[in-house]
């Protein structure tokens, strides 16, 4: 079987870019965590997929057969799943500065998504103490179908919730926050003990694969969904998820900058 070569990662440089930034701003505190194992993965999905990808059979979400890239992806998954396990376990929110997942399925990956750390974290967190049901609130751009396909295949719709505004095509701001106000309302009713939360910076307007949402819009979506560990306490764990926007000189400031206000109303409820 040939398998291509290549394959560009636009958000492979994030988690080094964001990291710098927060901590430059004594902003975090960063925990160990370890590699998602092939069993952790099955938790998502089939073990064949997951030989083929580290075989280098099958190509991976990148389009590539490129072996340090599957390996990275356990260390993505891996700390998304600690992000959650910690928020669980200390009640409050967390983040995992990674991206890469809600197009991941069963056994079949694209759009830079090789495996469903969404799903592996439910599910791991799930299967510790204290937690009954999941949300998965998506605000990347693009619908989470790997993450829709994974749970319809496994019958997890009762303990795993899954709210993503890509299957909504909203066509203005006004359609996108009375989705995502009505989606808030439910997960807050819903007896929810961990949100998984995917804070897209690829619905800003100016992405080049997205969006319609300015600065201000994005930061109140944001302060929406961080009020409900404020005002009903319900912990959340953050990734990065899309964001492609590039300047001129090939810097990723304007995506930093989106992750950076979301970590800011993170931490204090308000974007200062
Ligand atoms: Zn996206």
């Amino acid at each position: 079987m040939s398998c291509p070569s290549g394959g560009y990662s636009p958000s492979g440089e994030k988690p080094d870019a964001v990291l710098a930034d927060w901590s430059q701003r004594n902003w975090v505190e960063i925990e160990d965590f370890a590699p998602a194992t092939d069993e952790d993965l099955a938790l998502a999905h089939c073990m064949d997929y997951i030989q083929c990808i580290f075989d280098g059979m099958t190509a991976n979400g990148h389009g590539n057969c490129d072996p340090d890239v599957a390996e990275s992806t356990r260390w993505t998954v891996g700390s998304f799943m600690a992000a959650a396990r910690i928020a669980v376990q200390d009640r409050a929110i967390t983040c995992s500065p990674s991206s890469g997942f809600h197009h991941a399925g069963y056994d079949n990956n694209h759009g830079f998504c090789t495996f469903n750390g969404l799903i592996v974290a439910a599910r791991s967190v799930l299967d510790g103490p204290n937690v009954n049901r999941v949300a998965i609130l998506d605000c990347d751009w693009h619908a989470g179908d790997g993450t829709r396909e994974i749970i319809d295949r496994l019958g997890l719709s009762d303990e795993v919730l899954h709210y993503s505004s890509g299957f909504q095509w909203p066509g203005s701001a006004q359609q996108y926050f009375s989705w995502l106000r009505e989606s808030l309302g439910q997960i807050a009713e819903k007896g929810i003990d961990l949100i998984l939360y995917q804070a897209g910076a690829d619905a800003h307007k100016d992405d080049p694969l997205g969006g319609l949402l300015d600065n201000d819009e994005l930061a109140e979506r944001d302060r929406m969904v961080f009020e409900l560990y404020r005002h009903h306490q319900i912990p959340i764990a953050w990734n990065l998820a899309g964001g492609y926007q590039r300047d001129e000189d090939g810097t990723i400031e304007k995506v930093v900058a989106i992750h950076r206000t979301t970590m800011d109303i993170a931490r204090n409820g308000n974007h200062q």
